[in-house]
């Protein structure tokens, strides 16, 4: 079949997903959607843009950058300890690429299925190619996870490994056609991300503050000191590091390097008072969800790196696209 307008477009690719919501009153079709938001609860609403040449190379995958924007904003709703529910999509595209469609539905679908969440509205234009996602969750009232609620003395986690995804995108820019299985594992681990919803959620009761590292995990926890007035001091002995990348890396400091500064990765970091700190670990490894205590906030300025007990003199700083970027 052939596309000819914008209204076939979205019949076509954006109105046919599989998974639909109870709770969608009016979705996609009409001027805007309906939705009902369960009592006790509330609303948590995040937005994310995806550019080329910007979060993702032009030439990637249709697919692999569905896949990593939506993940990118599910990211943010488990950093809030909400439930995803909803989500719109304003898409720009350059020309109507059917093909480039239909692997960017799959990549979108498989993941928002994978979350119960339903796609309900969006825009469509033509112009450079930019992905925004909007997507809602819900949280019960007063339960949201924060930045600013952590205290002296918090010990500090952060889940899954650090470093992978900067390591991938390196692999990608490489411009080799033939990867180590190592390689393949980083690249996958780059544009394809596990949002870390079902922690999000389980650390509502527990957690004093949390966040997404999307920055690089040192200009991320810098926000949660910034937000609570603290310090910390991370161990980078304790640094969460994949085999893959031990294997590939120059060696260990540049590991943890990578693992202190690599964006991307989409794991949380959160903060627990040691009252929680059993009981957080307890019901985390039932979930087997991989974790790692990295450190803890101190009511020192900055943030200090150990290598168990020696002090270290890294010089370090997370993705900044204002300070770093040419595309700002
Ligand atoms: P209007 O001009 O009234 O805003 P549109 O033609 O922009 O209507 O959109 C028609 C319907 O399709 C709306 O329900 C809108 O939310 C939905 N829609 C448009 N683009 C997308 C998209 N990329 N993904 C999902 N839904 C979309
Ligand atoms: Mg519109």
């Amino acid at each position: 079949m052939s596309i000819d307008t914008e209204f076939d477009l979205i019949r076509h690719y954006f109105n046919q997903q599989r998974f639909q919501r109870q709770d969608v009153v009016l979705g996609i079709g009409d001027d805007a959607a309906i939705l009902s938001v369960p009592a006790d609860h509330q609303l948590v609403v995040t937005t994310d843009t995806s550019l080329a040449g910007v979060h993702f190379l032009e030439i990637a995958d249709p697919h692999a950058i569905a896949y990593k924007s939506l993940a990118s904003n599910l990211s943010d709703l488990a950093a809030m300890g909400a439930t995803p529910t909803w989500c719109s999509l304003a898409l720009t595209l350059p020309s109507i690429d059917e093909q480039w469609l239909a692997r960017f539905c799959d990549g979108l679908f498989s993941l928002a299925n994978q979350y119960d969440l339903q796609l309900i509205g969006g825009d469509t234009t033509k112009g450079p190619l930019s992905i925004t996602f909007t997507l809602h969750g819900v949280v019960p009232t007063g339960k949201a996870l924060r930045r600013d609620g952590a205290s002296v003395g918090d010990y500090i986690y952060v889940t899954g490994h650090l470093g992978d995804s900067a390591a991938g995108l390196t692999h990608i820019l490489s411009n080799t056609s033939e990867y180590s299985p190592e390689a393949t594992s980083l690249i996958a681990a780059h544009y394809y991300p596990t949002p870390r919803i079902e922690a999000g959620i389980l650390l509502r009761d527990l957690a004093s503050a949390a966040l997404d590292i999307s920055d690089g995990l040192i200009a991320d926890l810098g926000h949660i000191l910034k937000a609570s007035q603290l310090g910390a001091r991370i161990d980078v002995h304790d640094l969460p590091i994949s085999e893959c990348l031990l294997k590939t890396a120059e060696n260990q400091e540049a590991a943890k390097v990578l693992a202190l500064t690599s964006g991307e990765e989409y794991e949380l970091c959160f903060t627990l008072p040691p009252e929680k700190k059993a009981k957080t670990e307890a019901t985390l490894m039932h979930s087997a969800i991989p974790f790692s205590c990295i450190g803890r906030l101190t009511d020192e300025k900055g943030i200090v790196l150990m290598n168990k007990s020696k002090v270290l003199n890294w010089e370090l700083s997370g993705w900044d696209h204002f300070k770093e970027s040419k595309h700002d």
